[in-house]
C-alpha cells in the first residue's frame, strides 16, 4: 500500500476515535501494541537510568516494561477497592526526588481520581523542582467518561489498546494521545524510528481476525484458547505478549513498530460497532450489580455506572480454582484481570522490581479476582452460574 493511501486510512480512523476523543487530531500517533504507545511517551518525557515512574501494583506487565526497557525504575503503589486505581496516599507516600512520572490507569474502564492525581504531580514536583509528568494508561477505558469528560483526554498524555480483549479491536494495537505539547513534538519527531511491520506480521494478523470470525464458536472456544495461549508464549503467534515479555526485562527485537493499515481498516470499523457493544456492557454491568447488591456481595459502586463502559465486571471470589473450573464446566467466560502485581509475569517479582510489603490491598485483590464477561449476550445463563456459586462470591 502506498504512502498516500496509508495516510487516508490513517486520517479516516483519527477522525472515528475523535467521535468519542473530541481532541486534536495532531495529538494522536498510532502503534503496534498500546505498550510502544506508553514506551514512546515514556521516552519522549526523558525517562532513564536513575529516574522513577510511578505505577499501581496491579497492572500489565507490559507497563512495567516499558519502564524498564528504559532502566528507569518503576515504583508500586497500592490500589483502591473501590476502583482498582491507584490509591492517592499510597501514591504521596512512594513519591521521591527521582518521581519522574505518574502512571494512572482506567482499571475496568473505571477512572482514577484525576484532578486530585494532577493536583499530586504538580505540588510533587514544586517540591523537588522539577516536573512530574502524568499518564492516563486508558487501556481498558475507550469510550467512558470521567466527570463527563472523555477517558484520555487529562494528563500530560495517555495511551490505548486494540488488542482483543480491549473495548474496540484491531487485533493487536495502540495508540497514544498527547496533549503536552513539548512531548507532542518529541514523539512524533520520535516516530521516525518505528519500524514498519513486515508481510509476516500482516498475513499473521490477517490470519487471527479469520479465525476470530470463523473458527471460533462456543464449542471451539476452550480449546482454542488453549491452543493460541501455549502458541503465544512460544512466540508461534502475535499474541498479546510474546514469550520473552512475561520473563524478562529485555525489549524484545521489533519492539518499536509502527502500525499497519491493515489495523487501522479493522480499527475503523470495530470503533463503528462500538455505542453497541457499550450498551451491551452497561445493561449487562447493571444487572451483575443488582444481583451482588442484592446477595450482599462485593459490586461496583451504583455512582461509577453512569460513565463507565465495563469492559469487564470485576467479582471476588474465594477459592478461585475451584471457581474457575464451575465456570469452565458452564461455559462462563471468566477474565484474569490481574492475577499478580505485574500480570502475566512468568518470573519472580523481583525481577520487576516489586514489594508487595507496600500492596496489601493489591495482593489481596490480586488472589481472589475473577472478571465477568460484560459483553455476553445470554447475561441470564451467567446470573444462573452465580447464582448456584454465591457461597465461593466474596
Ligand atoms: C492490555 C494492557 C496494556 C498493554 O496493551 P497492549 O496493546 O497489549 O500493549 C497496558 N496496560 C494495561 C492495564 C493493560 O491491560
Amino acid at each position: 500500500m502506498n504512502a498516500t493511501k496509508v495516510s487516508i486510512i490513517e486520517k479516516q480512523y483519527k477522525a472515528e476515535l475523535n467521535k468519542y476523543l473530541h481532541c486534536d487530531e495532531d495529538a494522536i500517533f498510532f502503534y503496534w501494541k498500546g505498550r510502544v504507545a506508553l514506551y514512546e511517551i515514556l521516552r519522549a518525557m526523558g525517562v532513564g537510568e536513575g529516574d522513577e515512574v510511578l505505577v499501581q501494583g496491579y497492572t500489565c506487565v507490559v507497563v512495567a516494561n516499558a519502564i524498564m526497557y528504559l532502566k528507569a525504575t518503576p515504583i508500586y503503589a497500592d490500589i483502591d477497592k473501590k476502583t482498582f486505581n491507584m490509591n492517592l496516599d499510597s501514591l504521596k507516600s512512594r513519591i521521591t526526588e527521582k518521581t519522574k512520572v505518574i502512571i494512572c490507569q482506567n482499571t475496568y474502564g473505571l477512572s482514577s481520581n484525576l484532578e486530585e492525581l494532577e493536583q499530586i504531580a504538580r505540588e510533587y514536583g514544586q517540591k523537588y523542582g522539577h516536573a512530574i509528568y502524568t499518564i492516563e494508561d486508558c487501556t481498558h477505558g475507550f469510550g467512558g467518561k470521567y466527570h463527563g469528560k472523555s477517558n484520555g483526554v487529562s494528563c500530560d498524555a495517555s495511551f490505548f489498546s486494540t488488542q482483543w480483549s480491549k473495548p474496540f479491536t484491531t487485533g493487536v494495537g495502540g495508540f497514544s494521545v498527547i496533549h503536552n505539547s513539548d512531548i507532542r513534538a518529541k514523539v512524533k519527531k520520535n516516530q521516525a524510528d518505528l519500524v514498519q511491520p513486515g508481510l509476516k506480521e500482516v498475513v499473521e494478523l490477517k490470519l487471527m481476525y479469520f479465525v476470530r470470525q470463523y473458527v471460533i464458536n462456543d464449542f471451539t472456544y476452550w480449546p482454542m484458547i488453549r491452543l493460541y495461549r501455549w502458541m503465544s508464549r512460544h512466540n508461534l503467534v502475535v499474541g498479546s505478549s510474546s514469550g520473552e515479555e512475561i520473563v524478562g526485562v529485555e525489549m524484545p527485537e521489533g519492539y518499536l513498530k509502527a502500525q499497519s493499515a491493515v489495523q487501522m481498516k479493522k480499527g475503523i470499523k470495530s470503533v463503528k460497532r462500538l455505542d453497541a457493544v457499550n450498551e451491551l456492557r452497561r445493561k449487562n454491568a447493571q444487572v451483575y450489580t443488582e444481583f451482588l447488591n442484592k446477595h450482599g456481595k462485593y459490586y461496583v459502586d451504583e455512582s461509577l455506572h453512569a460513565d463507565h463502559i465495563f469492559i469487564r465486571y470485576p467479582l471476588l471470589v474465594n477459592d478461585r480454582e475451584e471457581f474457575r473450573k464451575r465456570a469452565e464446566d458452564a461455559k462462563v467466560i471468566l477474565g484474569e484481570w490481574f492475577e499478580a502485581p505485574v500480570y502475566p509475569a512468568d518470573a519472580s517479582l523481583a525481577t520487576w522490581k516489586v514489594d508487595t510489603s507496600v500492596l496489601p490491598v493489591a495482593m489481596d485483590v490480586c488472589e481472589h479476582m475473577v472478571n465477568l464477561p460484560t459483553d455476553e449476550k445470554n447475561v441470564a445463563k451467567v446470573i444462573a452460574f452465580l447464582e448456584k456459586q454465591i457461597d465461593l462470591v466474596q
